[in-house]
């Protein structure tokens, strides 16, 4: 980890020991080098100051060079350096190692040029003669203050070089073992230092991915306690309010999930940015493809984006009801603006009032049609009482025959009465239908059994078509009876002297299948989507004085049974009537 707090904490120590432990060895190195060098230097000038008075003196009591070389000799020995006297002219007297004769002239050499005109002379370098390096260190012999020769003495360096270079390996060799302790110890400190940081960091990573069981070392007393420790809380703090936002959230998707209101929310611009699956249906689309799409995309009625636009624009409620095309349906929209929470954003609602409009027409036309049908009979009874009290009482034959049509009117009045309150008791199922299991025969026998006498009278043949091995139904006996009687009633009723009315059944997997057909006048195809609501009569002039409630009652009571009526037909070849009842 390049990156590493470890690294960053532990390199700057490391620099430090480095600089420091470079610097002090260096120093120690050359302090030591320094030291030696200056008390080679005294002890060379000390013995070389000794012998040069020596010298002086023996030469002036007339010593001869050879004496000299002797002194020289013994004094080397001594000293354990290499001496040589040189003459002020530059050659060699006399050398405690080599022979003067082999000598070159030593007046060019540093050390003899600055003793001669100094009180000294020195100098580091490489002896040719020895082939060593030498300290070199040189003062002149004076005789009544003139210099008349040079003492050298030149001390082998090798010796203490070696022992320098000892000396030097030595504090290398410390300073190493120093440096890598310290870069051990420095990167230790730094990595126990940052340990407890990295677990906290792990434990954030794994609060990250919601594992709420966070464990701190809170229990420290220094600054990562205290970290832990306000994490902790930070933590806490934090998973409560995740829990309750997703509480409400839950609450809130549930809420949109399950209305039946369409709902959307568009931001500034016409976007979609939320939709539930109410709006999704309502618009024949999916929730993920309506999110980011343009309103107008979504809805696809101009007068939903018109109703967005002036909402936003007027920072005010809208409302407006439209009819959809082309499903044709009646849809409340409501829009309002999101001011404090979403700022620019619309809310808008949809409400399908389809149903509560048409429940509402058909409220409508009922009671507009229950009035029209008992307006009928009431006013000719009204016309006949009248024309009874202005004197058709005195005629009784005429009286009988107004009387007879009364007695008519009332019937008819009374058939509606009871329709009308059948079809409310079966429509509110407050009849409960007694359902059990009966022989389809013997149901479509009796029913035709009872219209046979009506059906000769209108000049029709009928007859039943069924197998014999038919399954029981679930019924309630007399109410099918009782549609199976309507419809039949509707095919005489509906069909000219000579025609056939057949009816018959026959299985279809689980249900059985009723039918009643007549070869009559037929049913326009306009007409037949609508004959099973109340009160429709397809020809007001040819229903032969019905009440429009028959095919309507039968309806509610086929659905009560859990089966379903339908009828098919062809303008003038006649009428067939359906409908299917689960078998027992
Ligand atoms: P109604 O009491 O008027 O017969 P129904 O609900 O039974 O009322 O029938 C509704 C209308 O359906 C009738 O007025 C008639 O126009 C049409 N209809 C019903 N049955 C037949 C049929 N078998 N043939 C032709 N038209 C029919």
């Amino acid at each position: 980890m390049r990156g590493s707090l470890v690294w960053r904490i532990a390199v700057p120590f490391i620099v430090l020991i480095l600089l420091s432990v470079g610097g002090v060895s260096l120093y120690f190195t050359h302090y030591t080098e320094q030291r030696y060098t200056d008390n080679l230097h005294e002890s060379l000038k000390t013995s070389a100051n000794i012998l040069a008075r020596d010298v002086a003196e023996r030469i002036q009591n007339g010593a001869s060079y050879d004496d000299l070389a002797l002194v020289i000799s013994s004094y080397a020995e001594l000293t354990q350096t290499r001496i040589t006297l040189i003459r002020s002219d530059g050659v060699v007297a006399a050398d405690s190692l080599a022979d003067p004769k082999t000598m070159s002239n030593h007046l060019d050499r540093p050390e003899v040029k600055e003793a001669l005109k100094g009180p000294e002379g020195a100098e580091i370098r490489f002896s040719d003669t020895l082939k060593r390096r030498f300290y070199y260190l040189a003062v002149p012999v004076l005789s009544n203050g003139n210099t008349i020769a040079v003492i050298r003495l030149a001390r082998d360096l090798s010796v203490i070089e070696g022992e320098l270079r000892n000396l030097r390996m030595g504090i290398l060799g410390v300073g190493a073992a120093i440096t890598l302790l310290a870069v051990l110890l420095a990167y230790l400190v730094a990595e126990e230092t940052l340990r407890p940081l990295r677990k906290l960091a792990n434990k954030v990573q794994s609060l990250k991915q919601g594992d709420p069981n966070i464990d701190l070392p809170s229990g420290r007393k220094d600054e990562i306690g205290l970290l832990s420790r306000s994490f902790e809380q930070v933590a806490g703090q934090l998973s409560t309010q995740m829990a309750d936002f997703q509480e409400e959230r839950g609450k809130l998707e549930a809420v949109l999930r399950h209305m039946t209101d369409a709902v959307l929310i568009v931001d500034k611009a016409g976007k979609v940015i939320l939709a539930n699956p109410a709006a999704a249906k309502l618009f024949h689309t999916q929730i993920d493809q309506t999110l980011g799409r343009s309103l107008v995309e979504v809805v696809r009625q101009h007068q939903f984006v018109e109703l967005w636009r002036v909402s936003r624009d007027s920072g005010k409620q809208q409302i407006s009801t439209i009819e959809t095309s082309p499903e044709r349906y009646f849809v409340q929209g409501t829009a309002t603006p999101l001011e404090s929470s979403l700022p620019g954003s619309t809310l808008l609602v949809f409400q399908n009032l389809t149903r509560i409009h048409r429940l509402e027409t058909v409220r409508r036309d009922f009671v507009s049609n229950v009035s029209h049908e008992l307006r009928t009979p009431l006013a000719s009874l009204k016309a006949l009482t009248e024309t009874l009290q202005e004197g058709a009482l005195e005629d009784p034959p005429a009286a009988r025959r107004f009387l007879q049509r009364m007695e008519d009117e009332i019937d008819n009045l009374t058939q509606m009465v009871r329709e009308l309150l059948d079809l409310s008791r079966i429509e509110s199922g407050r009849v409960p239908f007694d359902r059990r299991p009966v022989n389809p025969l013997i149901m479509m026998d009796n029913a035709v059994e009872r219209m046979r006498m009506q059906a000769e009278r209108g000049g029709l043949k009928i007859q039943i078509d069924a197998s014999e091995s038919l399954p029981e139904v679930m019924a309630d006996a007399d109410r099918i009876e009782a549609v199976l009687v309507n419809l039949l009633h509707n095919a005489i009723k509906f069909t000219k002297p000579g025609g056939q009315i057949v009816v018959s059944a026959s299985q279809d997997g689980d249900k059985v299948v009723f039918s009643v057909r007549d070869t009559g006048i037929g049913i326009k195809p306009e007409d037949l989507a609508r004959i099973f609501e109340r009160f429709y009569k397809a020809d007001q002039s040819r229903s032969g004085g019905g009440t429009g409630l028959g095919l309507s009652i039968a309806r509610h009571t086929i659905e009560g049974h859990k089966g379903r009526i339908w009828a098919e037909s062809y303008l003038g070849q006649g009428s067939s009537f359906f409908f299917s009842l689960p078998t027992a």
